[in-house]
């Protein structure tokens, strides 16, 4: 199921050329976990990253690690835009594809499950839009990219199908965010028709409001013709 390689490959097209840090995955640098959804007042606040957080799926080989493109937590002293990406390299159970599908549904709701202790995500289940409120105690804490990095990639790989993945933060301000956003955006409408394609029977195109995505995506509609044994 590489329905999100067209995705990467813009991903890759829009970073290059700018500055980033990269961290090995090292489990031991992890951030705390807060163990619970921590509501982190303005007054609280050091700063606000505003912006877009989406996972891109493919079975290609990832390496586990961190990259930062553009300033650190410890450096940000006003509120800006920013994006998570996280590349996640999962197996690919060629031919079951009901398999492959719960697996991507799974690893979509890790986010919900991990709390960094002073980095509040605030997010929605069929949205791509992330906001983190960062807390003034966090920072004097250390909080760092890297650290709150290792704390996801411990939840993702916790998820057997997982077999690398590599988390991008971006708030490098000369970042085409717009551009980002309709990435996201389209990340988004591939994952929502890939829940239409398994869960509808629905098989009319010409009515069908996901043709577009179809009509681009290479595999989507065989797969949809596929699962209704035409
Ligand atoms: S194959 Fe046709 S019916 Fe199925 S999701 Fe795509 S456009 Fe819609």
């Amino acid at each position: 199921m590489d329905f999100y390689n067209d995705l990467i490959r813009d991903t890759s097209a829009l970073l290059q050329g700018t500055k980033s840090c990269a961290y090995p995955y090292t489990p031991g640098k992890a951030w705390p976990d807060a163990g619970r959804n921590e509501v982190i007042l303005q007054r609280d606040t050091a700063f606000e990253l505003n912006g877009v957080g989406f996972n891109l799926i493919t079975s290609e080989p990832v390496e586990s690690g961190i990259a930062v493109y553009g300033d650190e937590l410890g450096s940000i002293r006003q509120s800006r835009h920013f994006a998570r990406v996280c590349l996640i390299g999962m197996r690919d159970d060629a031919g079951d594809e009901q398999k492959t599908y719960d697996r991507i549904r799974k690893v979509e709701f890790v986010k919900y499950h991990c709390f960094p202790k002073g980095y509040m995500i605030r997010t929605a289940s069929r949205s791509h839009k992330e906001v983190v409120r960062v807390s003034k105690s966090a920072v004097q804490g250390g909080i760092s990219f890297e650290k709150v990095g290792n704390l996801l990639l411990s939840a993702y790989l916790e998820k057997p199908a997982v077999e690398g993945i590599k988390i991008l933060f971006l708030t490098d301000p000369q970042l085409d965010y717009a551009k980002l956003e309709k990435i996201a955006a389209k990340t988004h409408a591939v994952t929502e028709t890939l829940n239409h394609i398994m869960n509808s029977v629905n098989f009319d195109c010409s009515t069908c409001n996901l043709k577009p995505i179809c009509d681009e995506v290479e595999g989507m509609r065989e797969l949809h013709f596929k699962r209704a044994g035409m």
